[in-house]
């Protein structure tokens, strides 16, 4: 097995979770069996108890675990599901160690941070043994310099020392180009290297992200002063589309360079179908406007699109695959709720997950507008129960209906919250428990769903507390509510969608989890196809 360390230098967020996601591609693409591995620095056991606002999106794999929004990243450009092998934080490393320790396993000896060292170096070569990997990538969390990932890069020392062919460490770093002076620089970068050697490690390869390409003069110059070859210095430029990097890598012949530092030959170049997908964006021309409302995050855009990536690039792959360019816009709930007129130009609508009551008004007007106006509707997990809510209140008249998890004495408890859940809530027994992971759903004929997933059983990704209640579902369906997919056992509903509506769909799942550039998910492409119907 050999082993690709990937680190990132300067300043966070430069696209290591990409890079690493493209460098898994390009590996696969050339013939080998490929793991991703991404090591996060934080103390949380996952990435569930973190606010998506400060810290991205939680993603969720089929086996529950609840991961960092790169796992999105590796998902998408693999095209594979991963599973909790694929993750470590340090909080579970430093868990798995103390719970060792309580059982006696370290056999009387002193228990201290080597033994952190070997439990993360042991956790790396699970990743690879358990999914039979050729090569394991590791993307080291965090920024070279800050003590937070030290102990990671000080397996990746040991490992090397014990395996020099089979090691190879790639670093991603930053040249500025200040505007001031209208040039890129590269002494940051140097000091990033330099903060690898000060803990023992000689990067192999450097990824220069900057506004553009590095040129030859500075290239040789950071090669003089890092003591990396000028052809292993692979450049980075900022790119329109995120898709386009792997291939931009491969131009740059990253891909042989790896393969030559682990004593690998290329098997095959298997990038024509990804090559097309990019193609795709680029001539894509007609615009399809989708809004997505949701809460008020002050922290602006930036951090929202991180905080919805997967539904944002769902959109995309739905789009781009039946030939549409996606203009999606962010929709403050809290506006919608005094100015309806907000929506008037889209094409089709999101209401997205989420938690707690803060601008659920303006979520429920919004998808009455949906209902009323027959604008194509897509609700997921939190927009699937409020799109309920919704109905039981202006089809039905339940006056003041809603969600438990807003008004728990509500007379009419439409989404309510399962006696485990609630049990859980009491106990404060928050982290990893809500109903997580992928649950097998039972489709019924002659409904929207059913013919655009093409099949009766499907199985999708779920992260909520709440539940459709089962005791209004034969109400809700003699007004014109269609149950349009359940659990196997039918005790959970998962899909509902309306009659005499062109797409209105709502899943207590989220199918945006489970969508890739080269297999877009069929619920986003039926929505974009009947949004693309809608004039503007
Ligand atoms: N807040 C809702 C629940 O817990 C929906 C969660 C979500 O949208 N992921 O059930």
């Amino acid at each position: 097995m050999k082993y690709i360390f990937v680190s990132g230098g300067v300043i966070s967020g430069i696209g290591k979770g990409i890079a690493t996601a493209s460098i898994a591609l390009l590996l696969k693409a050339a013939g080998y069996k490929v793991v991703p591995l991404k090591m996060d620095p934080y103390l949380n056991v996952d990435a569930g108890t973190m606010n998506p606002l400060a810290h991205g999106e939680t993603f969720v794999l089929d086996d529950g675990k609840e991961a960092d929004q790169d796992l999105g990243h590796y998902e998408r450009y693999l095209g594979e599901s991963l599973n909790s092998t694929n993750i470590a934080t340090q909080g579970s490393i430093y868990l798995t160690v103390i719970q060792k320790e309580r059982n006696l396993e370290y056999e009387g000896d002193y228990v201290d941070i080597h033994n952190v060292t070997q439990e993360i170096i042991e956790r790396i070569q699970l990743a690879g043994k358990a999914n039979n990997a050729d090569i394991v990538v590791v993307e080291i969390g965090g920024t070279t310099g800050e003590y937070q990932n030290v102990l990671f890069l000080e397996a990746n020392r040991l490992l090397k020392l014990k395996k020099q062919n089979e090691v190879v460490h790639i670093h991603v770093t930053y040249l500025p180009v200040p505007s001031f002076l209208g040039e890129m620089k590269s002494k940051p970068a140097q000091m990033s290297v330099r903060d690898l050697h000060s803990v023992g490690i000689q990067p192999d390869i450097l990824l220069a992200r900057s506004t553009e390409s590095i040129d030859a003069p500075r290239a040789k110059r950071l090669s003089f002063n890092t003591g990396i070859e000028p052809e292993d210095i692979i450049p980075a430029p900022d790119v329109k589309n995120v898709y386009e990097v792997p291939l931009n890598f491969e131009a740059c012949k990253l891909t042989d360079r790896i393969l030559e530092k682990l004593n690998l030959k290329r098997k095959k170049t298997d990038l024509a179908k990804w090559r097309e997908f990019v193609h795709s964006v680029e001539i894509a021309k007609v615009p399809i406007k989708i809004g997505i409302v949701g809460k008020y995050f002050s922290s602006g855009n930036g951090v929202l699109s991180d905080a919805y990536i997967s539904v944002i690039e769902a959109l995309k792959h739905a789009a781009y695959t039946v030939g549409y360019k996606p203009e999606i816009e962010w929709i403050d709930a809290g506006k919608v709720e005094k100015d309806i007129s907000l929506l008037k130009n889209f094409q089709g609508i999101i209401v997205p997950g989420g938690f707690g009551s803060r601008d659920i008004e303006g979520k429920i007007e919004t998808i009455k507008y949906c209902r009323e106006n027959k604008i194509p509707y897509l609700g997921l997990c939190y927009g699937m129960q409020l799109a309920v809510v919704e109905f039981a209140r202006n089809v039905l008249d339940f006056t003041n209906a809603n969600t438990t998890e807003i008004n728990s004495k509500t007379k009419y408890p439409v989404i309510h919250i399962m006696p485990d859940q609630e049990k859980k809530l009491l106990e404060k027994n928050y982290g990893g428990t809500m109903r997580l992971g992928a649950w097998d759903c039972v489709l019924q004929n002659k409904t929207i769903s059913k013919s655009l997933y093409g099949k009766q059983r499907i199985s999708e990704r779920h992260r909520h507390r709440y539940e459709f209640n089962n005791k209004y579902k034969q109400e809700l369906e003699n007004n014109g509510l269609v149950i349009a997919g359940t659990s196997p056992d039918g005790k959970l509903v998962e899909i509902i969608e309306l009659k005499d509506h062109p797409f209105f769909i709502g899943t207590q799942f989220h199918p945006e989890l489970k969508s890739r550039p080269l297999q877009p998910h069929p619920l986003f492409t039926g929505f974009v196809k009947a949004a693309s119907k809608i004039k503007k």
